[in-house]
Order: structure tokens, then sequence, then C-alpha cells
């Protein structure tokens, strides 16, 4: 229903462009008396727009915009408010929170009594030789900011496997263990950790070993389009109007596009493709000549995006790699003792080399999980080994995440025309944890987005979504008004600001969710900012985001949010 204009529309129009002239064809709709923050180049406000076809026509004062109201054109009053371009999200993983959402509905366990009475009430609905696997927890994100214990589990779980999901990190309780076949002889799994106690016996605690485990979960489900289409409608009651999809298998590009046959596609998405983990560059080449379609193949509505590895762990869990050791404050939080731990990489340097340099070749834009420095640091060298290999411009290769920036790093990434995309929110989120273990030093650039900015790099804030529908209760949130909050403030949760150098101002938040934003998927003609001749996607605010409290910044709901000129959300509804 939202998706292609019916062709009768296109017809109208068409006919009315005839009869009256190109400029005076009446709009579908015109918005006026409003404050609209256009978020063009020179960041201009208008009163009203007008919009035919899917398309805004005009952008201007109230009297510019009032010739192109016909007959049959929706207007509109705006009642003074506040207008942005719709929002972009340039990472999220909708198709994970449909899927997960289908079989156990995402629940938020803040801490680690929370977390064992919720295994406690799986007990009587599993079998004892059932797996239980809990809602993704992060250390970081518990009350005891630890890891939960062996013994703790095995208290909640005396008998039934039981494993909590740290993502690159899980914790075992002793049955889970023994039904693994993990003892104290196991070897470490090659670039992961079985972690041993003092007198040699494995702690539960199990870092970057997918595959050891793989056999133990349950199989995915197929997602529901309903699902899916579920996310989406949360997403436009967010303000969110385009997202990028980070890290889909082929399948999941065939829900979208089911979707979009369907035409239940609410929203505009690019999906990138995650590369299956391969041994060699031969598994990667046919995976690459074997994709069923093109990098950039699609329209406004759903694109094939870049290809994806996953080069490290995650800070959360103690797992970025890092340039200098975690240090020991950092033990409690990860569970480390060794003073040289710098974590991990989950690909070898010349796998990621490889993975970029054919990827490149084949014409893809390519981007890389990556937290740690030392981390960003591989991914930039196989960047510029690719570009060696066969130059290209304008390739934009993107880091994703990048959470430590130095001034050399971004000096780097600027100079091979490489992209960020990365997540205020996890800096809310975890920098209170984050800052004892790993110091204010590290901390005060976690995040750094005014030290990429300077250096010149394009930089799309985004949330991350995985679980969960609530926007600010998701893990993680998917309010985009709480990362502009993050960005612009550097204020944690506790309401702590560790260190103000790398705050952003509003304005530019707001751009790294727009402007620079619609750069990542190569759609900066047409989205990002309100100007004639792009996509009619818009949302309308009670409240300025750029003037109005901290307080009320992180709050912010949409009114309404209109994409390609059609009301697809209204408060109330
Ligand atoms: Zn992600």
């Amino acid at each position: 229903m939202l998706t292609r204009p019916a062709i009768g529309v296109v017809l109208a129009v068409a006919f009315s462009s005839a009869l009256t002239g190109q400029n005076l064809a009446p709009a579908d709709l015109v918005l006026s008396n409003a404050r609209i923050l256009t978020i063009d180049d020179r960041f201009a406000t208008a009163n009203a727009l007008a919009i035919r076809d899917g398309r805004f026509v005009a952008v201007g004062s109230n009297d510019d915009v009032r010739r192109y109201i016909g007959a049959k054109t929706h207007v509109i009053d705006g009642r003074g408010r506040t207008v942005i371009p719709g929002l972009i999200d340039t990472h999220v993983h909708a198709l994970g929170v449909a899927e997960a959402e289908t079989t156990q509905p995402f629940k938020n366990l803040r801490s680690i009594r929370e977390l064992q009475e919720w295994i406690r009430g799986e007990l009587p609905r599993r079998a004892k030789e059932a797996w239980i696997w809990t809602p993704r927890v992060f250390p970081t994100r518990l009350r005891e900011h630890r890891f939960p214990t062996r013994a703790e589990l095995d208290a909640a779980a005396p008998e039934h496997p039981v494993v909590v999901d740290g993502a690159y990190a899980f914790v075992l309780n002793t049955a889970a263990l023994r039904a693994a076949g993990i003892t104290r002889d196991a070897a470490d799994p090659p670039g992961g950790a079985i972690v041993k106690d003092a007198a040699g016996e494995p702690t539960g605690l199990l870092r970057n070993v997918d595959r050891l485990l793989a056999r133990f979960r349950p199989p995915p489900p197929k997602v529901p389009l309903e699902a899916l289409e579920n996310v989406h409608r949360q997403y436009l009651a967010a303000g969110i109007t385009s997202i990028i999809e980070r890290g889909a298998t082929v399948d999941g590009y065939h829900t979208y596009d089911a979707l979009r046959r369907a035409d239940r596609l609410r929203l505009r998405a690019t999906v990138t493709i995650r590369i299956p983990r391969a041994d060699d560059a031969g598994e990667i080449e046919r995976f690459i000549a074997g994709l069923p379609f093109r990098f950039g193949s699609g329209d406004d509505w759903l694109k094939v995006g870049p290809l994806k590895i996953v080069a490290d762990g995650g800070i959360l869990i103690g797992t970025s790699f890092m340039r200098q050791p975690y240090g020991l404050a950092a033990s409690e939080l990860y569970a480390v003792h060794d003073p040289a731990y710098r974590g991990f990489l989950t690909l070898t340097p010349p796998q990621i080399a490889a993975a970029f340099a054919i990827g490149h070749r084949h014409g893809w834009q390519m981007v890389a999980h990556v937290t740690g420095d030392a981390g960003v640091d591989v991914v930039l060298d196989a960047i510029e080994a690719a570009q060696r290999g066969q130059p290209a411009a304008d390739r934009r290769h993107t880091v994703i995440h990048g959470y430590f920036v130095d001034k050399n790093t971004a000096a780097r990434a600027a100079r091979l025309g490489v992209l960020v995309d990365t997540q205020p929110a996890w800096y809310y989120k975890d920098a209170d944890a984050l800052s004892p273990a790993l110091g204010r030093e590290r901390l005060a650039h976690f995040i750094g987005l005014r030290t990429w900015r300077n250096a010149g790099v394009n930089v799309a804030i985004n949330t991350d979504h995985m679980f969960g529908l609530d926007p600010d209760d998701a893990m993680n949130p998917f309010n985009p008004f709480l990362t502009i909050y993050a960005a612009s403030t550097r204020r944690t949760e506790s309401g702590k600001v560790v260190s103000g150098a790398e705050t952003i101002s509003r304005r530019e938040a707001l751009q790294m969710m727009t402007r620079a934003a619609a750069t990542l998927s190569f759609d900066e003609a047409s989205r990002g900012s309100i100007e004639p001749g792009k996509l009619a996607d818009f949302v309308v605010l009670d409240d300025d985001p750029l003037t109005c409290s901290e307080e009320r910044l992180r709050r912010l709901r949409p009114r309404m949010t209109v994409i390609a000129g059609r009301i697809s959300f209204q408060q109330g509804e």
C-alpha cells in the first residue's frame, strides 16, 4: 500500500502537468505553518512544503507553496510544529528482532538476580536435556557490572544446560559444559578461548567460540512477514523512515523482497549481506561470485547494500581487539586476569585483507564490524591494500563501530575515503561501567565523534537495534532522539559526563542521522534533507530538537511520520 504509487496516480499527475504547466500541477500533499529544518547545505528553515508523486516539489514560505494547492490536495496545518527529514538508522537488525520476537520475546534483564529468576521461570517449560538460551545480556548492563558465574547459573538451573548469550561471549552452567563436552582438557578453538580458573577448570566463560556451540542452538525460525512488518512499524513511530539492515543472509534479503512484493514494506531498506565465515580466499570468492544480485541493485524502497565481515569482538564483553592491554582494572568487568590480554580478531589479518580485496574487485562496498583500535588498524590496512590492488574512487568502504579513535586513525580513514557507522547510545548505556574498567583517558574518546569529524570523516550515528520492540528499553534502544541526546551531551545513563571532548552539536548529530547517514547507502541525492526533488520523507515533532531541553530531547516522539508523501504513522493510532 505504501510502496509504488498506483499507475493511475502517475497518469493523473502527468495529465494535470500537461494541462496546467510544469510547476503549477497541484500537489498531492501540502504542509504549511510549520518550522521545517530542511538540513540542506545551509541548514535553512522553511514554513511549508509540497509533495507530488512521492517527492518534494516545493519547499519555502507559506506563500511560495500555496499555489500548489489544488482541489484534491491534502492540506495539513503544521500549527507551528517542527518538521525534520525522515531519520535514517544505518545500523539495525530488524530481521534478527523479528526472528527473536517470534521464538522468545525479548526481556531486558538488568541484574544477575533477574537473570536467575528468568532462568528459573523457564525450567518447568523445558525438558531436562533441552538447552536454555537466555535473552542477550552484556556485563556492562547488569547491575553487578560483571558476567554471572557458573555457580550462579547452577544455582538457578542445576540440571538443564543454560547458555547466557553475550553475543561474542557466553557463560555456560555445569550441565551445559558437560553436554558440550568442554572439560579441563579442552583446547581453545582458533581465535577463541575457553576460560579456565587457577586450578585449570573451565569457569563457564567462553569467548569467540560461535562454532563450538552452533549445534546446540535451536534452528532459526522462518521470519513471518508480519513480525518484520511490526518491527518496521515501531521504527516509523520513532521517526525512522530508512534503515540499513546490517548483516543479513541472502534468505534475509529474500524475506525483505517478499515483504515488498506483498506491498507491506513500509519503510526504505538497504540490506547488508554478511559473508559467512570462510577459511580461505577461494571460499570468499565463490560466495561473492555466486550471489544472486549485484551491489546497489534495487530501487528507492529496497536495495542490495554492502557485504559485511566481522573482524573482532565487542567492548561490552571485553573481546574488542585493542592496541593496549585491557589492564587489571578491567578484570572484574570482563573476567580477564591476564595483564597482557588485548582481545581478539575473529578473522586473521590475511583473511580480512582477502575479503576486502575480493569484494572490492567485484564492485562491492565493503563494511567491517570492528570495535577495538588495533582491529581498526587491521581493517584500514585491508582497505588500503584493496585500493592499491585496484584503485577506485568513491567506494565508501565502512568501519562499523570503531569505538576507540585517535587523530592519526581518523586522518588515515579520511585519506582512504572510509566512512564510519557508530552508536552513541552505547556511550549512554555503557560508559558508566566502562569508565572505571578501561580508564577515563580511553573513555574520553570512546565513540569519538568530534575526532572523526575534525579529520573530515563522514560519520553516521545509529542504534544497532538487535532485540525487543520498546524504543528505550530494547537491546539496543532505537529511539533516535536518545542517540542525538547522547552524541550532543556525552551524558551516561547515570547523568555523568566522563569528558566533554568528543561532544558534537545537536545540529551535527541531526545531520549524522539524515544527510550524512544517506551517504552510507549512496542515497544523498534522494534522501537526508527536505529539498525539491528528494523523496518526501519527513517527521513532525511537538518540540524543536535543536532548542528543547535535554530531558525533553531524549523523550521526543514523532507526532506524525510521512514517507513518500503518505502518512505512515500518526500519534494516537
Ligand atoms: Zn550490529
